[in-house]
């Protein structure tokens, strides 16, 4: 099956009960017995949940895996997956990196005494040099956020692989359309369905799509035992939005292209920050591992002047000032004031998250009235 049947019949069968063609919202928390463990696959809703299974399936589909979990919130997923480590353990991750998996990793695991590093990983041999006999996890995130570097999954899966170390990727920018990790070597995949999965910017979702069993095994034991689940309303919203991920990331990529060439010829704009410019450091391996370059850029202004950046955010119409991304409609964000600001404004800048930055993530309205909002708002700076 090609990845836009995937999209809307991977994983699903029609429900068992009526025939309905959308897995029905199994709102309980538990199943009727008819006696002690006479069931019928289904015991208490933290464990198994028929909607949420459906999803699941669907999870394990998309990113050509054989196993999907879903949780609560992305961090939530991410979570798990650090749950399989023990203290002494050490894991090497992306200096580029989402910040509340940062702030996962350094202030709630390190005290369990699971040590991080963070690295660049554009080049492959700043992992190596972090290896040593406690290193049991790769973790990285491509393309990065707010930067949009691109990281070769395929590379560092061979390093992984002949260290015997995990590889996850946090897919979430990329989503499986574009990009499939668990086919370039990866282990585990990682996505916020908050984001592209659901589409919809209406629910908080996590999910882990992989191919090992016994791996899988140990993590449903987490999902489980640690009980950060989704509920059943939930996962049938981010199954419905999976079914036109193909045709929304169609789009999103297409305005995606449109703006960042509108505003890499704007006179009043310094950088464009979007891996399919053939000036883009990871160009070429952006090409290769990825089917296009997906909706997310990240743009400066000539001067890196705060107070203009912000008069752009706070004048564009369509473009909607918001956390978050992914969705259907336009957003915008300023890293520095918003999801970076905990970051000192010295170590933010090394990475290039400057004062002047905008993040994009381009919806899927029309392409005209994006560039025509972008542009009224440049016009007043
Ligand atoms: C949003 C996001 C997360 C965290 O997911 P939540 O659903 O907000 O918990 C992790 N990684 C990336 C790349 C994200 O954009």
């Amino acid at each position: 099956m090609k990845f836009n049947t995937k999209a809307i019949h991977g994983g699903q069968e029609h429900d068992p009960a009526y025939g309905a063609v959308m897995p029905p919202i199994y709102q309980t928390s538990t199943y009727a017995q008819s006696t002690p463990g006479g069931h019928k696959g289904f015991e208490y809703s933290r464990t198994h949940n028929p909607t949420r299974k459906a999803l699941e399936n669907a999870f394990a589909s998309i990113e050509n895996g054989n196993y999907g979990l879903a949780f609560g919130s992305g961090l939530a997923a991410i979570d798990a997956v650090i749950k399989l480590l023990s203290p002494g353990d050490e894991v090497i991750s992306t200096n580029d990196l989402y910040g509340g998996t940062y702030r996962l990793f350094k202030h709630v695991f390190e005290k369990f005494g699971i040590k991080f590093h963070f690295v660049g990983m554009e080049s492959v041999s700043n992992v190596e040099a972090k290896i040593n006999e406690n290193t049991k996890l790769i973790w990285t995130e491509t393309p990065t956020n707010p930067m949009l570097n691109i990281i070769d999954i395929k590379a560092l899966a061979t390093v992984a692989k002949k260290h015997n170390i995990l590889l996850a990727v946090d897919n979430t920018f990329a989503t499986p359309y574009l990009q499939q990790p668990l086919d370039l070597g990866a282990d585990i995949v990682m996505h916020s369905a908050t984001k592209y999965l659901g589409g919809h910017s209406d629910v908080v979702m996590g999910a882990l799509m992989l191919r090992d069993k016994e791996i899988a095994e140990k993590l449903y034991f987490i999902q489980n035992a640690s009980g950060a689940v989704c509920g059943p309303q939930d996962s049938f919203l981010v199954l419905r939005g999976i079914k036109t991920l193909h045709v929304r990331m169609q789009r999103h990529c297409e305005n995606g292209k449109a703006v960042a060439e509108f505003l890499a010829s704007h006179p009043k704009i310094e950088k464009v920050y979007w891996p399919g410019f053939e000036t883009h450091p990871n160009h070429n391996i952006a090409q290769t591992q990825m089917k296009d370059f997906g909706g997310m850029l990240s743009f400066t202004t000539k001067g890196n002047d705060y107070d203009k950046s912000i008069k752009i955010v706070e004048n564009l119409k369509i473009f909607t000032l918001a956390e978050s991304l992914g969705g259907v409609e336009s957003l915008s964000g300023h890293p520095a004031s918003m999801t970076h600001a905990s970051i000192p404004k010295e170590e933010r800048e090394k990475t290039g998250v400057v004062d002047s930055l905008i993040r994009l993530s381009v919806g899927i309205e029309d392409e005209a009235d994006l560039i025509n909002d972008l542009k009224q708002a440049l016009e007043l700076i």
